[in-house]
Protein backbone atom coordinates (compact mmCIF):
# COMPACT_ATOMS: atom_id res chain seq x y z
CA UNK A 1 0.00 0.00 0.00
CA UNK A 2 1.20 3.15 -1.23
CA UNK A 3 -0.05 6.84 -0.09
CA UNK A 4 0.94 10.65 -1.01
CA UNK A 5 1.37 12.04 2.86
CA UNK A 6 1.86 15.61 3.21
CA UNK A 7 3.15 16.36 6.57
CA UNK A 8 4.75 19.44 6.23
CA UNK A 9 2.44 22.44 6.57
CA UNK A 10 4.59 24.42 8.75
CA UNK A 11 6.77 24.76 6.04
CA UNK A 12 3.94 25.38 3.53
CA UNK A 13 0.65 24.62 2.77
CA UNK A 14 -1.38 23.86 -0.41
CA UNK A 15 -3.46 27.09 -1.94
CA UNK A 16 -7.44 26.33 -1.29
CA UNK A 17 -9.44 25.65 -4.32
CA UNK A 18 -11.68 27.96 -3.40
CA UNK A 19 -8.70 31.16 -2.84
CA UNK A 20 -7.64 30.25 -6.11
CA UNK A 21 -11.01 30.27 -7.21
CA UNK A 22 -11.56 33.84 -5.82
CA UNK A 23 -7.94 35.13 -7.10
CA UNK A 24 -8.18 34.17 -10.88
CA UNK A 25 -10.10 36.92 -12.11
CA UNK A 26 -7.48 39.59 -10.60
CA UNK A 27 -5.07 38.14 -13.34
CA UNK A 28 -7.86 39.19 -16.15
CA UNK A 29 -10.19 40.42 -16.65
CA UNK A 30 -10.57 42.21 -13.73
CA UNK A 31 -6.43 43.57 -13.90
CA UNK A 32 -6.87 47.28 -13.02
CA UNK A 33 -4.61 48.76 -10.76
CA UNK A 34 -6.26 49.75 -7.78
CA UNK A 35 -5.02 53.21 -7.81
CA UNK A 36 -6.33 53.96 -11.48
CA UNK A 37 -9.72 55.77 -10.86
CA UNK A 38 -11.87 53.74 -13.48
CA UNK A 39 -13.60 50.99 -13.23
CA UNK A 40 -10.96 49.04 -13.80
CA UNK A 41 -9.22 50.19 -11.35
CA UNK A 42 -12.22 50.90 -8.76
CA UNK A 43 -12.93 47.45 -8.97
CA UNK A 44 -9.57 46.13 -7.64
CA UNK A 45 -9.69 48.57 -5.26
CA UNK A 46 -13.03 47.47 -3.80
CA UNK A 47 -10.90 43.58 -3.77
CA UNK A 48 -8.02 44.80 -2.17
CA UNK A 49 -10.44 46.89 0.05
CA UNK A 50 -12.72 43.55 1.09
CA UNK A 51 -9.19 41.46 1.82
CA UNK A 52 -8.24 43.56 4.42
CA UNK A 53 -11.62 43.32 5.95
CA UNK A 54 -11.40 39.65 6.08
CA UNK A 55 -7.98 39.47 7.36
CA UNK A 56 -8.74 41.99 9.93
CA UNK A 57 -11.60 39.92 11.09
CA UNK A 58 -9.53 37.09 11.41
CA UNK A 59 -7.82 38.67 13.68
CA UNK A 60 -10.68 41.16 15.10
CA UNK A 61 -8.62 44.24 13.89
CA UNK A 62 -9.95 47.37 12.26
CA UNK A 63 -8.97 47.34 8.51
CA UNK A 64 -6.66 50.36 8.64
CA UNK A 65 -4.85 48.40 11.09
CA UNK A 66 -3.39 45.82 8.51
CA UNK A 67 -0.58 46.15 5.98
CA UNK A 68 -0.43 44.13 3.09
CA UNK A 69 3.32 43.06 2.26
CA UNK A 70 5.52 40.32 0.13
CA UNK A 71 5.32 37.70 2.76
CA UNK A 72 5.81 36.93 6.36
CA UNK A 73 9.59 37.69 6.51
CA UNK A 74 8.67 41.39 4.79
CA UNK A 75 6.40 41.84 7.52
CA UNK A 76 9.00 40.86 10.41
CA UNK A 77 11.59 43.27 8.95
CA UNK A 78 8.86 45.98 8.62
CA UNK A 79 7.79 45.33 12.21
CA UNK A 80 11.33 45.85 13.59
CA UNK A 81 13.45 47.73 11.23
CA UNK A 82 10.30 49.87 10.89
CA UNK A 83 9.84 50.64 14.89
CA UNK A 84 13.68 50.28 15.94
CA UNK A 85 14.22 53.87 13.05
CA UNK A 86 10.79 55.33 14.35
CA UNK A 87 12.13 54.98 17.58
CA UNK A 88 15.80 55.35 18.09
CA UNK A 89 15.87 58.56 19.24
CA UNK A 90 14.15 57.17 22.67
CA UNK A 91 16.34 54.57 22.93
CA UNK A 92 18.53 51.51 21.17
CA UNK A 93 17.56 48.18 22.97
CA UNK A 94 15.48 45.68 21.18
CA UNK A 95 14.79 42.04 23.03
CA UNK A 96 13.77 38.78 21.06
CA UNK A 97 14.21 35.19 22.06
CA UNK A 98 16.54 32.72 20.59
CA UNK A 99 14.29 30.26 19.08
CA UNK A 100 12.37 33.05 16.50
CA UNK A 101 12.48 32.47 12.89
CA UNK A 102 15.78 33.75 10.76
CA UNK A 103 13.37 36.53 9.63
CA UNK A 104 13.49 37.83 13.30
CA UNK A 105 16.98 36.74 14.69
CA UNK A 106 18.75 38.19 11.10
CA UNK A 107 16.69 41.79 11.27
CA UNK A 108 17.91 41.88 14.77
CA UNK A 109 21.46 40.86 13.97
CA UNK A 110 21.81 43.31 11.39
CA UNK A 111 19.80 46.20 13.79
CA UNK A 112 23.34 45.28 16.07
CA UNK A 113 25.49 45.97 13.31
CA UNK A 114 23.89 49.37 13.06
CA UNK A 115 23.91 50.21 16.43
CA UNK A 116 21.20 48.65 18.38
CA UNK A 117 21.74 46.77 21.48
CA UNK A 118 20.06 43.27 21.12
CA UNK A 119 18.97 41.21 24.25
CA UNK A 120 18.44 37.17 23.44
CA UNK A 121 16.41 35.85 25.60
CA UNK A 122 16.97 31.73 26.69
CA UNK A 123 13.99 29.57 26.31
CA UNK A 124 13.53 26.86 28.88
CA UNK A 125 13.33 23.18 27.60
CA UNK A 126 9.98 23.62 25.94
CA UNK A 127 10.71 26.76 24.42
CA UNK A 128 8.95 28.65 26.93
CA UNK A 129 10.26 32.65 27.12
CA UNK A 130 9.67 33.36 31.31
CA UNK A 131 7.67 36.33 31.86
CA UNK A 132 10.03 37.31 34.71
CA UNK A 133 13.35 36.84 32.62
CA UNK A 134 11.65 39.31 30.03
CA UNK A 135 11.04 41.26 33.16
CA UNK A 136 14.63 41.84 34.55
CA UNK A 137 15.89 42.16 30.71
CA UNK A 138 13.58 45.29 30.17
CA UNK A 139 15.71 48.67 30.37
CA UNK A 140 14.88 52.71 30.14
CA UNK A 141 15.83 52.35 26.50
CA UNK A 142 13.96 49.37 25.41
CA UNK A 143 11.85 50.04 22.48
CA UNK A 144 10.64 47.05 21.64
CA UNK A 145 10.01 43.29 22.21
CA UNK A 146 9.86 40.75 19.24
CA UNK A 147 8.78 36.76 20.68
CA UNK A 148 6.48 34.82 18.12
CA UNK A 149 3.53 33.55 18.77
CA UNK A 150 4.17 29.70 18.61
CA UNK A 151 7.61 28.19 17.12
CA UNK A 152 7.61 26.57 13.71
CA UNK A 153 10.15 24.02 14.61
CA UNK A 154 8.94 22.84 18.05
CA UNK A 155 5.15 23.89 17.84
CA UNK A 156 5.12 26.07 21.36
CA UNK A 157 2.35 28.57 21.79
CA UNK A 158 4.28 31.27 24.09
CA UNK A 159 2.55 33.07 27.10
CA UNK A 160 1.83 36.16 24.95
CA UNK A 161 -0.62 37.54 27.22
CA UNK A 162 1.82 37.45 29.86
CA UNK A 163 4.61 39.06 27.75
CA UNK A 164 2.19 41.18 26.29
CA UNK A 165 1.04 42.77 29.75
CA UNK A 166 4.70 43.10 31.00
CA UNK A 167 5.19 45.27 28.14
CA UNK A 168 2.16 47.22 28.72
CA UNK A 169 3.71 47.67 31.82
CA UNK A 170 6.73 49.11 31.16
CA UNK A 171 5.88 51.25 28.13
CA UNK A 172 7.70 48.95 25.89
CA UNK A 173 6.52 48.24 22.20
CA UNK A 174 5.52 44.44 21.42
CA UNK A 175 5.73 42.05 18.10
CA UNK A 176 5.01 39.07 17.50
CA UNK A 177 5.30 36.88 14.41
CA UNK A 178 2.01 35.00 14.50
CA UNK A 179 2.93 33.01 11.36
CA UNK A 180 2.13 29.67 12.48
CA UNK A 181 -0.67 30.84 14.63
CA UNK A 182 -3.01 32.89 12.62
CA UNK A 183 -5.80 30.64 11.34
CA UNK A 184 -4.85 28.26 13.13
CA UNK A 185 -5.38 28.98 16.96
CA UNK A 186 -8.35 32.00 17.76
CA UNK A 187 -6.45 35.43 18.33
CA UNK A 188 -7.95 38.81 18.77
CA UNK A 189 -5.89 41.64 19.06
CA UNK A 190 -8.37 43.79 21.08
CA UNK A 191 -8.11 41.34 23.86
CA UNK A 192 -4.34 40.92 23.45
CA UNK A 193 -1.50 43.29 24.51
CA UNK A 194 0.10 42.99 21.33
CA UNK A 195 1.11 46.30 19.08
CA UNK A 196 2.16 44.41 15.89
CA UNK A 197 1.86 40.94 14.82
CA UNK A 198 3.06 39.33 11.41
CA UNK A 199 0.99 36.84 9.29
CA UNK A 200 1.87 35.26 6.13
CA UNK A 201 -0.49 34.12 3.52
CA UNK A 202 1.07 30.78 2.80
CA UNK A 203 0.61 29.38 6.24
CA UNK A 204 -3.33 29.27 5.79
CA UNK A 205 -3.87 27.53 2.57
CA UNK A 206 -3.15 31.34 0.65
CA UNK A 207 -0.57 32.21 -1.91
CA UNK A 208 3.38 32.70 -1.16
CA UNK A 209 4.75 36.32 -1.38
CA UNK A 210 2.18 37.75 0.31
CA UNK A 211 1.56 38.43 4.44
CA UNK A 212 0.10 41.00 6.67
CA UNK A 213 1.57 43.19 9.62
CA UNK A 214 -0.95 44.60 11.86
CA UNK A 215 -0.06 47.61 13.51
CA UNK A 216 -1.99 49.00 16.51
CA UNK A 217 -3.66 52.41 15.59
CA UNK A 218 -0.98 55.08 17.15
CA UNK A 219 1.75 52.99 16.84
CA UNK A 220 4.62 55.01 14.45
CA UNK A 221 6.42 52.69 12.24
CA UNK A 222 9.03 54.01 9.54
CA UNK A 223 8.47 52.31 5.93
CA UNK A 224 11.56 49.95 4.20
CA UNK A 225 10.03 50.57 0.67
CA UNK A 226 9.84 54.35 -0.61
CA UNK A 227 7.64 55.23 -3.39
CA UNK A 228 4.29 55.98 -4.29
CA UNK A 229 2.97 55.59 -0.76
CA UNK A 230 0.13 52.66 -1.03
CA UNK A 231 -0.57 50.75 2.05
CA UNK A 232 -0.41 54.26 4.41
CA UNK A 233 2.83 54.86 3.05
CA UNK A 234 4.19 52.02 4.68
CA UNK A 235 4.22 49.27 1.74
CA UNK A 236 5.09 51.27 -1.86
CA UNK A 237 3.93 49.89 -5.11
CA UNK A 238 1.24 48.69 -6.88
CA UNK A 239 -0.74 46.22 -5.09
CA UNK A 240 -0.26 42.31 -5.58
CA UNK A 241 -4.14 42.35 -6.03
CA UNK A 242 -4.67 39.01 -6.99
CA UNK A 243 -2.26 37.73 -3.74
CA UNK A 244 -4.24 40.08 -1.81
CA UNK A 245 -7.38 39.05 -2.81
CA UNK A 246 -6.25 35.29 -2.05
CA UNK A 247 -5.29 36.34 1.24
CA UNK A 248 -8.71 37.87 2.11
CA UNK A 249 -10.38 34.42 1.30
CA UNK A 250 -8.10 32.32 3.21
CA UNK A 251 -8.66 34.08 6.27
CA UNK A 252 -12.32 34.20 5.70
CA UNK A 253 -11.95 30.18 5.67
CA UNK A 254 -9.93 29.81 8.21
CA UNK A 255 -11.89 31.30 10.34
CA UNK A 256 -15.02 29.16 9.03
CA UNK A 257 -12.93 26.29 10.24
CA UNK A 258 -11.75 27.66 13.41
CA UNK A 259 -15.92 28.34 14.11
CA UNK A 260 -16.46 25.13 13.12
CA UNK A 261 -14.11 23.29 15.78
CA UNK A 262 -11.09 22.85 13.27
CA UNK A 263 -9.12 22.95 16.79
CA UNK A 264 -10.50 19.91 18.48
CA UNK A 265 -10.12 17.61 14.89
CA UNK A 266 -6.23 18.84 14.16
CA UNK A 267 -5.58 18.54 18.02
CA UNK A 268 -7.18 14.56 17.95
CA UNK A 269 -5.10 13.95 14.92
CA UNK A 270 -1.95 15.61 16.52
CA UNK A 271 -2.38 13.52 19.77
CA UNK A 272 -2.82 10.27 18.05
CA UNK A 273 0.37 10.93 16.10
CA UNK A 274 2.34 11.73 19.47
CA UNK A 275 0.85 9.14 21.66
CA UNK A 276 1.77 6.02 18.28
CA UNK A 277 4.68 7.59 18.26
CA UNK A 278 6.30 7.40 21.74
CA UNK A 279 4.23 4.22 22.30
CA UNK A 280 6.00 2.50 19.49
CA UNK A 281 9.45 3.76 19.13
CA UNK A 282 12.11 3.69 22.05
CA UNK A 283 14.72 6.08 22.58
CA UNK A 284 12.25 9.22 21.03
CA UNK A 285 11.46 12.54 22.95
CA UNK A 286 9.15 14.87 22.01
CA UNK A 287 10.33 18.75 21.69
CA UNK A 288 8.34 21.02 22.19
CA UNK A 289 5.33 21.46 24.82
CA UNK A 290 3.29 18.49 25.19
CA UNK A 291 -0.09 21.01 25.61
CA UNK A 292 0.72 24.13 25.16
CA UNK A 293 1.14 24.03 21.39
CA UNK A 294 -0.11 24.41 17.54
CA UNK A 295 -3.41 21.79 17.24
CA UNK A 296 -1.32 20.66 13.75
CA UNK A 297 1.83 19.99 15.01
CA UNK A 298 4.32 17.41 16.37
CA UNK A 299 7.80 17.01 16.63
CA UNK A 300 10.75 14.78 17.85
CA UNK A 301 14.23 13.78 18.28
CA UNK A 302 15.32 10.40 18.01
CA UNK A 303 18.71 9.07 19.16
CA UNK A 304 20.77 7.45 17.20
CA UNK A 305 19.82 8.56 13.82
CA UNK A 306 20.63 11.46 11.06
CA UNK A 307 17.04 13.49 10.43
CA UNK A 308 18.37 13.55 6.98
CA UNK A 309 17.91 10.01 6.60
CA UNK A 310 15.01 9.90 7.91
CA UNK A 311 13.58 12.21 5.50
CA UNK A 312 14.60 10.76 2.80
CA UNK A 313 12.98 7.32 3.75
CA UNK A 314 10.03 9.23 3.89
CA UNK A 315 9.87 10.79 0.89
CA UNK A 316 10.51 7.10 -0.67
CA UNK A 317 7.30 6.24 1.39
CA UNK A 318 5.31 8.91 0.43
CA UNK A 319 5.50 10.69 2.82
CA UNK A 320 7.05 14.27 3.40
CA UNK A 321 8.24 15.62 6.50
CA UNK A 322 11.03 18.33 7.43
CA UNK A 323 13.60 17.83 9.91
CA UNK A 324 15.08 21.18 11.69
CA UNK A 325 13.13 24.16 9.72
CA UNK A 326 13.17 24.17 5.81
CA UNK A 327 15.44 26.90 5.39
CA UNK A 328 18.45 25.62 7.99
CA UNK A 329 18.10 21.65 6.89
CA UNK A 330 20.77 21.20 4.07
CA UNK A 331 23.43 22.78 6.46
CA UNK A 332 25.20 20.61 8.78
CA UNK A 333 24.37 22.87 11.94
CA UNK A 334 21.89 21.63 13.95
CA UNK A 335 18.41 23.98 14.06
CA UNK A 336 19.21 26.97 16.51
CA UNK A 337 15.82 26.28 18.22
CA UNK A 338 16.51 22.71 19.20
CA UNK A 339 20.13 23.43 20.84
CA UNK A 340 18.17 26.40 23.13
CA UNK A 341 15.87 24.41 24.33
CA UNK A 342 19.06 22.31 25.56
CA UNK A 343 19.41 19.42 23.38
CA UNK A 344 22.54 18.07 22.78
CA UNK A 345 24.28 18.55 19.29
CA UNK A 346 23.51 14.28 18.74
CA UNK A 347 20.34 14.02 19.99
CA UNK A 348 19.27 17.62 17.73
CA UNK A 349 20.56 15.58 14.23
CA UNK A 350 17.87 13.68 14.93
CA UNK A 351 14.79 15.73 14.24
CA UNK A 352 11.75 14.97 12.80
CA UNK A 353 8.89 17.63 12.52
CA UNK A 354 5.22 16.27 11.37
CA UNK A 355 2.63 18.73 10.44
CA UNK A 356 -0.44 18.09 9.99
CA UNK A 357 -3.40 19.63 7.70
CA UNK A 358 -7.08 20.40 7.24
CA UNK A 359 -7.09 17.38 4.90
CA UNK A 360 -5.28 15.54 6.91
CA UNK A 361 -6.90 11.87 7.65
CA UNK A 362 -7.08 8.71 10.16
CA UNK A 363 -5.65 6.95 7.65
CA UNK A 364 -2.72 9.40 6.78
CA UNK A 365 -1.73 9.06 10.64
CA UNK A 366 -2.21 5.41 10.45
CA UNK A 367 0.00 5.41 7.56
CA UNK A 368 3.11 7.41 8.64
CA UNK A 369 2.61 5.19 12.39
CA UNK A 370 2.89 1.65 10.70
CA UNK A 371 5.72 2.72 8.46
CA UNK A 372 8.08 4.88 10.93
CA UNK A 373 9.31 2.71 13.29
CA UNK A 374 10.07 0.21 10.34
CA UNK A 375 12.35 3.40 9.28
CA UNK A 376 13.32 4.13 12.32
CA UNK A 377 14.52 0.37 12.98
CA UNK A 378 16.47 0.07 10.35
CA UNK A 379 18.60 3.07 10.17
CA UNK A 380 19.54 2.73 13.76
CA UNK A 381 20.11 -1.08 13.16
CA UNK A 382 22.81 0.34 10.91
CA UNK A 383 23.88 3.88 12.77
CA UNK A 384 27.18 4.20 13.18
CA UNK A 385 26.48 5.35 16.30
CA UNK A 386 26.50 2.17 18.61
CA UNK A 387 22.95 1.70 19.52
CA UNK A 388 21.19 -1.48 17.39
CA UNK A 389 17.69 -2.62 17.31
C1 LIG B 1 7.16 30.79 7.41
C2 LIG B 1 7.50 31.71 8.54
C3 LIG B 1 7.98 33.01 8.34
C4 LIG B 1 8.31 33.52 6.96
O1 LIG B 1 7.20 33.77 6.18
P1 LIG B 1 7.42 33.93 4.59
O2 LIG B 1 6.08 34.31 4.08
O3 LIG B 1 7.87 32.59 4.11
O4 LIG B 1 8.43 34.98 4.38
C5 LIG B 1 8.22 33.81 9.42
N1 LIG B 1 7.99 33.38 10.67
C6 LIG B 1 7.52 32.14 10.93
C7 LIG B 1 7.27 31.72 12.33
C8 LIG B 1 7.27 31.26 9.87
O5 LIG B 1 6.84 30.03 10.14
Amino acid sequence: MSRFVYLDHSATTPVDQKVIDAMMPFFAPDFGNPNSLHAWGRKARQAVDKARNQVAQLINADPAEIIFTGGGSEADNLAIKGVAFAKKDKGRHIITSAIEHHAVLNTCNWLAKEGFDITVLPVDEYGMVRPDELERAIRPDTILVSIHFANNEIGTIEPIEKIGNICRSHGVLFHSDAVQAAGHIPIDVKNLPVDLMTMAAHKMYGPKGVGALYIKKGVKVIPLIHGGGQERGLHSGTENTAGIVGFGEAAALAAERLAKGEIEKETRLRDKLIDGVLKNISDVILTGHRLERLPFHASFCFRYIEGESMLLRLDALGIGASSGSACTSGSLEPSHVLLAIGLPHEVAHGSLRLTMGKDTSDEDIDYVLENLPKVVESLRAMSPYGKRG
